[in-house]
């Protein structure tokens, strides 16, 4: 099974994404990594991708898209299939994989969108505090510290990531509407999506979750 799983930042992607890969066997693929990976080796694709990011540049669907299906033909072993994420981002991705792909094994069967109302992912993200000692992760709206800004645990003063301010925040929950919000209106008219809402406790989240791909 291919699976393109989709959130916006703070929706838990990153852990339904671990608990899918390991259940279900499949190869977890972020476009971030396969970037990294082309860049450090020299590819032509990751040669041609350095020279757009070290001009500032976003580097042009066609390469990134070329990444993806390359990447995806030459793994060392498929499993059960994909979860990428991370992508397709645009709805130009998303064509233009589909037309990498149609017909063949790489083909992608479902849209996991993970679904959380943007207030409650402006909670998530600018209430986390953490210790940079010993790691705790707070929130002061919804796992606050016994004392304000001080660690439970051991005592250190808490911080707050400098990306999870409102403002940077705002910037990426727009990027994801104006974005991805089409990719997956997209594949729903197709019917290939599936929407969870992920504004519940985790282990309710994750029961729909199997409930979805045992169904597949
Ligand atoms: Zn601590």
């Amino acid at each position: 099974m291919n699976i393109f799983i989709m959130g916006a930042p703070g929706s838990g992607k990153g852990t339904f994404s671990s608990r899918i890969r390991d259940t279900y066997n499949l190869n977890h693929i972020s476009t971030g990594d396969i970037f990294r990976e082309n860049i450090s080796k020299g590819t032509p694709l990751g040669q041609q991708a350095r020279q757009y990011s070290e001009k500032g540049l976003l580097v042009p669907d066609e390469i990134t898209n070329a990444m993806v299906a390359d990447y995806l033909r030459n793994l060392p072993d498929r499993k059960n299939g994909y979860l990428l994420d991370g992508y397709p981002r645009t709805l130009a991705q998303a064509k233009a994989f589909e037309e990498l792909t149609a017909g063949t094994a790489d083909a992608p069967d479902l849209v996991l969108s993970m679904d959380v109302p943007f207030d409650v992912l402006t909670k998530r993200i600018t209430g986390r505090r953490t210790c940079s000692k010993c790691g705790a992760i707070y929130n002061i709206y919804t796992k606050a510290p016994a004392a304000e800004g001080i660690c439970d645990a051991c005592g250190t003063e808490l911080s707050q990531r400098k990306d999870d301010n409102e403002e940077s925040l705002k910037v990426r929950l727009n990027e994801y509407a104006a974005n991805t919000e089409p990719v997956i209106d997209y594949y729903a008219s197709r019917d290939m999506v599936e929407r969870v809402n992920a504004d519940r406790p985790i282990e309710e989240i994750w029961s729909d979750v199997q409930e979805i791909l045992n169904s597949k």
